[in-house]
């Protein structure tokens, strides 16, 4: 089927004038997407796969690490633990977009590192220039006019998405810490304390959780949207969380305290058959 071409709708011209640029973007259409088993997936770069500083940086070098030359000013940039993994699942169950609200220039070198041989996001690339209102949410529905109900999204902010359930949200990642050392100087440096970073292997389970839901729905003919199965999915790991919260206090409870206390009557426990008698003695008495 044919491909979905994102167009300015401004004027005829501009349309013309955006079917003949070069870096024009296309969408699988629904129908298509379904049939490969497929749903869509809008990812954020920075502090969702990325952090970025443009302080000079003093430390090692570690895998993961580069520099961006962009603009007269040189950016170091730290890709974020498990990466590579996440783009690699990921782009099994979904249809992968970047958006994000750097300018277009500056994405297109960062992912140059992230995806250098275009395997993930081909050319859905959506950057500032292409957010209206700087709304990722109002972008998505001009995206998605038929409606969005196959779509899900990956950042750390929610407000840039206004809010939307099927946004899947990361913690900030931060490798880089920065601030004045000296007079004059301002440098980054590595964060301290940090800490194994399993944010997208997270988010991999979570989202193939919902994959799997949607097609076994659709399958059945009661399709749900990514809407519905975020919701579901969120009250499901939230129930489990208590669940496994209280089995761990009942584990370190000392061991008398585990079982409920059987109520005393008239000083008498009411745990055996006897007692229950001798209760009902001293009661009627
Ligand atoms: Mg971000």
């Amino acid at each position: 089927m044919a491909p979905l071409i994102l167009e300015d709708p401004a004027t005829d011209d501009a349309k013309t004038n955006s079917r003949n640029t070069a870096d024009r973007r296309t969408i699988t259409d629904k129908a298509t997407l379904l049939q490969e088993r497929k749903l869509v997936l809008l990812v954020d770069l920075d502090h969702t796969m990325l952090h970025t500083t443009s302080k000079q940086f003093e430390g090692d070098y570690e895998e993961g690490l580069f520099q961006v030359d962009h603009g007269r000013r040189l950016f170091t940039v730290m890709l974020r633990p498990h990466h590579d993994r996440f783009l690699a699942v990921m782009s099994c169950y979904f249809e992968l977009h970047v958006v994000s609200k750097c300018m277009r220039s500056y994405a297109s070198s960062l992912l140059e590192h992230l995806d250098p041989e275009q395997r993930y996001f081909g050319n859905r690339v959506y950057t500032r220039e292409d957010l209206p209102n700087e709304s990722k949410f109002e972008l998505m529905l001009k995206l998605f006019p038929d409606g969005y109900e196959h779509v899900v999204a990956i950042d750390d902010r929610r407000s840039v998405w206004s809010h939307m359930i099927n946004q899947y949200r990361v913690s900030a990642y931060r490798y880089f810490t920065s601030g004045y050392f000296g007079l004059n100087d301002v440098i980054s440096a590595k964060m301290p304390d940090l800490v194994d970073d399993e944010q997208l292997l997270e988010a991999e389970r979570f989202l193939i959780d919902v994959h799997e839901r949607f097609f076994s729905s659709y399958d059945k003919g009661t399709a749900k949207s990514t809407t519905e199965l975020f919701t579901e999915v969120h009250e499901e790991r939230k129930m489990s969380k208590q669940i496994a919260k209280m089995s761990v206090m009942e584990e370190n409870m000392p061991d008398g305290a585990k079982e409920i206390p059987f109520p005393e009557h008239q000083g008498l426990k009411c745990d055996e058959a006897d007692n229950c008698d001798k209760n009902k003695e001293n009661v009627n008495q």
